[in-house]
Formats: C-alpha cells, sequence, structure tokens
C-alpha cells in the first residue's frame, strides 16, 4: 500500500538498514503483507543512539515552553491525521476503528498534558540548618532513553512514554514491536512535521528485537529504558541494566480480577466487564482474567454477560459495527484454544463461543469467537497465566475474606476492580488489594493524568501524571555555603 511508511527513522532522516534488509508486516485479518518495513540491527541502533547523544546537550538545555510548543504541534498533526493514523493502526494490528481512533485520542492526550507538565517540573527549597547555608534541589534530564513497546497498543504505548521524556528533556530512541512498526513510524513523522530537532527521537524497527535491545542495554550513554511487554523480557532488560546501572521503568503483564459482590449494581458491573474484557480482544495487560462473582448472583450475572458477549459482531476491524476484530497472530490463537481447552478438561463450562470463527471476505484465521466459560476453579492454567483473548472466565465466591485471598493470589499485581454498593467495603477492598491500579465500580481506568504501573511482578515504575516525568528526571541536591547573613 503506498501510503505506508517503510523506512526507520534516525535523525531526522528516512533511511533504509544498513543491511538492506527488510521484513513483512502483515494485516492480521487478512493475512496479506501490508508492506515491507526496514529491518534494523545493531549497527542502526547504535546510529540512533549516536544521533540522540549529539542531540541531547540542546534538547536537555532548551526551555521548558519551546519543548512544550514542539509537543503540542506534534498533537495537532496527529489530530488533523487521526483518520490515516487509525486505519494504518486497525490494518497492521487487527483492532476495530472505533478502538483505534480511541487509543489515538488517549496517546495523543498523554502527548498535550505532558506539554503541559513540561513546564511545571519543579524543584526545592529545603530550610537548611546553618545560617550560612542554603539547600536547594534542581530536577534535570536523565539524558538518553529508550522505549520498547509492545504490539498491543502500538502507539500509545509509545506516546506516553515519549510525552513524559520530551518534557522532562531527554531524547528517545524507540524500539516499537515487529508486529507493529508502522504506527511507531508514523509517530516519528508526525513529530518530525512539528519541527522536533533532529535526533531527539528515533523509530528504529526490527524482526529480532535481541541485537537491538543489546545495542540499547550496553551503551553507557542510555540512562534509562522503559519497557511495556512481557515480565520475561522486563526481567532480562533489569538483569542487564545493572551493568551500566540505567533506570528501568516496567511495564509488565498482569492477572487483573474482576470482582462482583452481591449488592453492586448488576448492569453496570456487566457493562463494565465486557468493556474491560473485549477491548483489544481481551488483548490487554489490565484486561480481566478472573472475573469471581459472589455465588447467589451467579446465574443473573453470567445470564446478562452472555447476552451482551453474543451481540458483538466478529469481523474486519476496518468493517462498520464490528466489536471484535482478530487476535494478532495464529500464536495468540493457540493460547487461548490451550487454556479453553485446559479449563474444560477440568472442569468448566462452555456457555458461549469456545472456538475460532470465520469472517466472510477475511481470510485470515485468526478469528476467536467472544466467550464465556463457568464452574472456572483456581486450578485452570488460564488463573495463572494471561489469556490474552476474548475469554470470560467466571469463579464463583463466597464471601470478602475468601476472594480477598484469591484475588491476591498471583504472582502479578497491575489492576483489579470490585464493584459493591457497601462504602465500608470499599475501603477495606481497597486496601487489601496487592495492585499497583484498583477500578471501585469502574473498570474504565485510562487516564492521562493518573500514575498507571503495577506491583510485584507488574513491574516498577508510573506511567502517566506528575510521577510519570519523575522517571525521566535526576534528583540533584545543592548544598550553598558560606552564604552569611
Ligand atoms: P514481549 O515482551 O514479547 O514484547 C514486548 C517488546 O519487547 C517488543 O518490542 C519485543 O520485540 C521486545 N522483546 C522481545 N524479546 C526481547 C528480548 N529478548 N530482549 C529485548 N526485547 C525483547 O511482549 P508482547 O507479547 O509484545 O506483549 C504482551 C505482553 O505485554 C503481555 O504480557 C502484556 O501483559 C504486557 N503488557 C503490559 C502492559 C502494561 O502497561 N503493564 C501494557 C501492554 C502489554
Amino acid at each position: 500500500m503506498a501510503d505506508l511508511l517503510s523506512q526507520l527513522f534516525i535523525n531526522g532522516e528516512w533511511s533504509d538498514a544498513a543491511s538492506g534488509v527488510t521484513f513483512g508486516v502483515d494485516n492480521p485479518a487478512t493475512g496479506e503483507t501490508l508492506t515491507k518495513v526496514a529491518d534494523a540491527g545493531r549497527e542502526d541502533m547504535q546510529r540512533a543512539i549516536d544521533a540522540a547523544a549529539a542531540a541531547q546537550p540542546a534538547w536537555g538545555t532548551s526551555v521548558a515552553l519551546e519543548r512544550s510548543q514542539i509537543m503540542r504541534r506534534a498533537a495537532t498533526v496527529m489530530r488533523a491525521d487521526i483518520d490515516h493514523l487509525a486505519r494504518v493502526m486497525t490494518l497492521e494490528q487487527g483492532k476495530p476503528l472505533d478502538q483505534s481512533r480511541g487509543e489515538l485520542e488517549y496517546g495523543i492526550g498523554f502527548i498535550e498534558w505532558f506539554a503541559e507538565e513540561a513546564r511545571r517540573i519543579y524543584g526545592m527549597t529545603i530550610p537548611a540548618t546553618s545560617r550560612e547555608k542554603r539547600i536547594t534541589v534542581i530536577k534535570q534530564p536523565l539524558g538518553v532513553t529508550a522505549a520498547i513497546t509492545p504490539w498491543n497498543f502500538p502507539s500509545l504505548q509509545i506516546l506516553r512514554k515519549l510525552g513524559a521524556a520530551l518534557a522532562a528533556g531527554c531524547t528517545m530512541v524507540v524500539k516499537p514491536a515487529e508486529l507493529t512498526p508502522l504506527s511507531a513510524l508514523e509517530i516519528g513523522r508526525c513529530f518530525h512535521e512539528a519541527g522536533l530537532p533532529k535526533g531527539v527521537l528515533a523509530i528504529v524497527p526490527g524482526l529480532d528485537p535481541v541485537p537491538l535491545a543489546a545495542a540499547i542495554m550496553e551503551d553507557a550513554r542510555v540512562r534509562a529504558v522503559s519497557f511495556t511487554g512481557s515480565t520475561e523480557v522486563g526481567k532480562l532488560l533489569m538483569r542487564g541494566a545493572a551493568e551500566t546501572m540505567k533506570r528501568v521503568s516496567l511495564e509488565l503483564g498482569g492477572h487483573a480480577p474482576l470482582i462482583v459482590f452481591a449488592d453492586a449494581d448488576l448492569d453496570h458491573a456487566v457493562d463494565q466487564t465486557v468493556a474491560v474484557k473485549m477491548r483489544n480482544m481481551g488483548q490487554t495487560c489490565v484486561s480481566a482474567n478472573r472475573i469471581f462473582v459472589q455465588a447467589p448472583v451467579v446465574e443473573t450475572f453470567t445470564q446478562r454477560l452472555v447476552e451482551r458477549l453474543q451481540a458483538l459482531k466478529v469481523g474486519n476491524g476496518v468493517d462498520p459495527g464490528v466489536g471484535v476484530g482478530p487476535l494478532v497472530e495464529d500464536a495468540a490463537l493457540d493460547k487461548v484454544e490451550r487454556h479453553v481447552a485446559d479449563a474444560r478438561a477440568k472442569g468448566a463450562t462452555v456457555v458461549l463461543g469456545g472456538e475460532r470463527v470465520t469472517v466472510a471476505d477475511a481470510p485470515g484465521r485468526n478469528f476467536y469467537a467472544p466467550t464465556v466459560l463457568t464452574g472456572v476453579n483456581d486450578t485452570m492454567d488460564l488463573t495463572r497465566e494471561e489469556t490474552f483473548g476474548p475469554v470470560a472466565a467466571i469463579l464463583p465466591f463466597d464471601d470478602e475474606a475468601d476472594v480477598i485471598a484469591r484475588a491476591n493470589d498471583t504472582v502479578y499485581g497491575l489492576a483489579a476492580y470490585f464493584f459493591t454498593r457497601d462504602v465500608n467495603r470499599v475501603v477495606r477492598m481497597t486496601e487489601a488489594l496487592d495492585y499497583g491500579t484498583v477500578g471501585v465500580n469502574d473498570a474504565s481506568i485510562s487516564a492521562v493524568q493518573a500514575p498507571f504501573g503495577g506491583v510485584k511482578e507488574s513491574g516498577i515504575g508510573r506511567e502517566g501524571g506528575p510521577l510519570g516525568v519523575d522517571e525521566y528526571v535526576d534528583v540533584k541536591y545543592v548544598s550553598l555555603g558560606g552564604v552569611g547573613g
């Protein structure tokens, strides 16, 4: 397709990979290859880091208002081009067009919010213990930073990191997921059009992440790595960061419990469950993996959930009215099938879906029916591992203590949700859940101004809000002596 970008964006220019090699980007709905993209290797990433290091002194000492204005211009360019950006995302990733547009709106919101925050990176003045001294604290940009991002939110995951880094005065090299490089390259284009100085941002896609990550991790000039992806890779990067003592910000896997108490507003709980379970076909780190429903309302809740999921249209994300697109690749379906088969074998009942579906006019094989399983218990694989698919697993529970213990019984700690009308329970549950983000009568937790992140093996650091900027600054304490007075 003619209007798809296919070259590396390094030092404000578009180039082929040094090796001249390219790799194909496929449309998961049709199986067709959309385009071939330059396949960066270590040498290309090195060039991007060199350019970032050269750009860092000027960018890091620029006036906050200048950075803010460039960021706002980039947001304006993206908003003006949102239909094209959404189409590119749906073509390479599969999600329905309105969800692609929603992701872009949210991602651009980070750029706008951080453009404002750039002007509020304040230091401190602290009373000294001697009349001779003055103590101040200033915040300075870390320097060159790197982002390694996943395919499930191809634009958002970059924009959230980039917004905070640019606001703080850091340059950034981005290694996008190999399945979704096109949306990433579009971000490079938009910032370039907005007048971002050359070298401040690089987009360096490649099929093999290992040499690209090695170039980043081994270079002492890169002061921070912000990674979103699997816990397994996050651990590798954290180990690698020790060598040059880089800061790491890790947004890793999740296994969110969604808990519905018998006193909840059931219709609202069902609405929110559908939204959080089916967004991006269930391929999100905050997806409700375990839906705990209190015994007296299990039947009613399940029935209403099934009615809602049955009504969703499965199809090619570019077609109007589609609520559920294809999963991103064949391996993703294999995992969903394995989880459903394992649950069945251990006694779960499939009350809706439970199989692949074929879609007329979309020859890809990646479609899976919205699925509801009942009678799920804690021995099943899907209660331990992320399913990353449109499968709603319902687990009955008896009381609050029981459900808190089961909800916390996981290595993950990213997001949790619960629904109740009891205000005292709201306080107890909020405090007892071992998660970085808790939704109370709410499973739509996305907010640019809030600190998103996990505890336990879901990661380290926070993205969004004022804490998001802190990931990209060094704190310098200045002790001034001999002042007198
Ligand atoms: P992944 O870890 O396989 O890949 C993420 C990125 O890391 C990609 O760019 C990939 O190329 C790169 N990568 C893969 N192997 C690498 C290696 N050995 N060294 C360096 N980089 C490597 O994850 P994925 O399958 O793309 O994404 C799904 C995972 O991401 C899920 O676990 C999901 O929960 C998690 N996720 C977390 C959040 C969050 O905010 N916490 C958000 C979205 C997704």
